[in-house]
């Protein structure tokens, strides 16, 4: 029996054999240019097709698979493949290099979002070489923990059934593998190892374990501990002063948010419904959509975030680079028949509206005067209340700046980059290493609003992880927003503030 330390990116406990996940040689042999074209042509056919069927088969992930079919099927990409085939390079080195070299240049990218992006560039390139030599990673066909070099979301997707648990030498926690993972409840750990096809492994998360060939003793342990595990409830808690909000992404998430009990969605990440067209959603598209919700959640609040694009969001129908107000500017009526549609659905007085990215307070003031004039001129005198995230180091350093905001929700996945530049891929990104201060950095927000009675919350990932959770707590931000699962770890969290308190 060995025991080993990791990283924890997803918790849980879980007992399986090992599946290594393919890393075959492929060939890189040139066979005619027009024959490597056509090869690559149909990969790419292969490819959007498989992304179109996933997300047939996982209404869940449509977001993260619209970036993916996005990527794969970027005019400049297959051009830039195209022209290295026309030099005389077999397919799949073009499509290595090509997406090495944007691989390469997300990486000194002072943008950390697009940094962030390298384990999706990765997914598709292996993707779409796997179809061009029919080696995709084989499926799994029973139960069993996954040990790769970095975790490829589309087989998470593909297999999410038969993982019990996933190592992986590299990973980071905001990566949209370890989002899934906690989603789902799949326990996911990095560490590097010297693992073999078929080994009995323990993961272990709560300490931070690894246990490779485990004694009967452990194995009778950890079965007795899985099977109480799996007793546990997702229901929330009952509690008062708390605010328990859930993260979504569309109107088929909130059956399941009301079924576990959360007080409200803390974050509606509208760009995803715009993600799954190619126009734009007119104004009665879109009323209806917001209306649905806005009946289905029972007067409960709904926290809207206008759309947040550009970086790795991108729509087909609108130009944009970086996430940010600039794209509100450029497409003024874009953004003001969202608005339109946002406030006529208002019904039950129960819609925020927030925008994302926020740098300055100007900029803050400009966007919420421009709502309150839409509003007027739609004779509408719903109650309405209009704040911001805080997920730009600028906005935290100028917080004293934001009086007008109705309320702040802390974005941690941006918020952490821009202050500390972590890749939410990297494994150097470990929470010991900034938590204390960035909680440090927060008090001074607890201050501010407090002060001028300022609805404070977290919708960020850090709210779905314990530790970071009990530090948001403790500092007196009691409006955690997570992703529906995550209510267990609120749960475990509010118990231990209550008992320590
Ligand atoms: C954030 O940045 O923390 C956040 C919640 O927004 P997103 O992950 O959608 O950028
Ligand atoms: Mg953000």
């Amino acid at each position: 029996m060995e025991l080993y330390r990791g990283e924890v990116l997803s918790e849980g406990v879980a007992i399986g054999r090992i599946h290594k996940l393919n890393t075959s040689t492929i060939s890189t042999e040139c066979r005619g240019i027009e024959n490597e074209k056509n090869r690559f042509n149909m990969a790419i056919t292969t490819s959007l097709n498989q992304i179109e069927e996933l997300k047939k088969a996982s209404i869940e992930n449509v977001d993260y698979l619209t970036i993916q079919g996005l990527l794969i099927g970027d005019y400049a990409l297959t051009q830039n493949v195209i022209k290295l085939i026309n030099e005389g390079f077999s397919a799949v080195d073009s499509v290595h290099k090509v997406l090495e070299d944007y691989i390469e240049s997300l990486a000194v990218s002072s943008n950390t979002y697009l940094q962030q992006r390298t384990l999706d560039i990765l997914d598709i390139k292996n993707r779409i070489i796997q179809n061009m030599e029919g080696t995709t990673s084989r499926d799994l066909e029973t139960k069993m923990i996954v040990y790769s070099k970095e975790l490829h979301p589309s087989f998470l997707i593909q297999n999410k059934h038969n993982i019990l648990g996933i190592i992986t030498e590299i990973g980071g926690f905001s990566s949209h593998g370890s989002i899934l993972c906690r989603q789902w409840n799949i326990p996911y750990m990095t560490c590097e190892l010297n693992l073999l096809e078929e080994d009995m492994v323990i993961l272990d998360t709560r300490k931070k374990a690894i246990i490779v060939h485990p004694d009967e003793e452990y194995m009778e342990h950890y079965q007795q501990l899985i099977y109480h595990l799996e007793q546990e409830d997702y229901h929330a808690i009952p509690h008062r002063d708390f605010g328990f909000y859930a993260n979504v992404s569309g109107n088929n998430e909130l059956d399941k948010v009301l079924d576990y009990g959360f007080d409200g969605i803390g974050l509606y990440r509208t760009e995803m419904i715009f993600m799954n067209t190619n126009r734009p959603y007119s104004f009665e598209e879109q009323v209806e959509i917001y209306s649905e919700a806005v009946e289905k959640l029972k007067g409960k609040v709904i926290c809207f975030r206008t759309f947040d694009i550009g970086d790795d969001k991108q729509l087909s129908y609108v130009k944009s680079f970086k996430k940010g107000v600039d794209n509100y500017i450029n497409n003024p009526l874009l953004f003001k028949t969202q608005i339109q549609a946002l406030i006529a659905a208002n019904k039950y007085h129960n819609i925020r509206i927030m925008f994302p990215m926020i740098s300055s307070a100007a900029d803050f003031k400009f966007l919420k005067r421009w709502v309150l004039q839409i509003q007027k001129s739609m004779n509408n005198v719903s109650k309405l209340k209009i704040g911001m995230m805080l997920e730009t180091k600028e906005a935290l350093d100028h917080i004293e700046d934001f009086i007008d905001a109705d309320f702040i929700s802390i974005g941690t996945n941006d918020l952490t980059e821009d202050i500390y530049h972590i890749r939410r891929d990297s494994q150097t990104q470990r929470l010991e290493l900034y938590i204390k201060d960035l909680i440090d950095q927060l008090s001074r927000v607890v201050v501010f609003c407090d002060k001028h009675h300022i609805c404070l919350s977290v919708c960020g990932e850090l709210a779905a992880i314990s530790t970071a959770a009990q530090m948001f707590y403790r500092i007196g931000i009691k409006n955690l927003s997570v992703a529906a699962p995550a209510i267990r770890t609120l749960n475990k969290v509010f118990k231990e503030y209550i008992k320590t308190y």
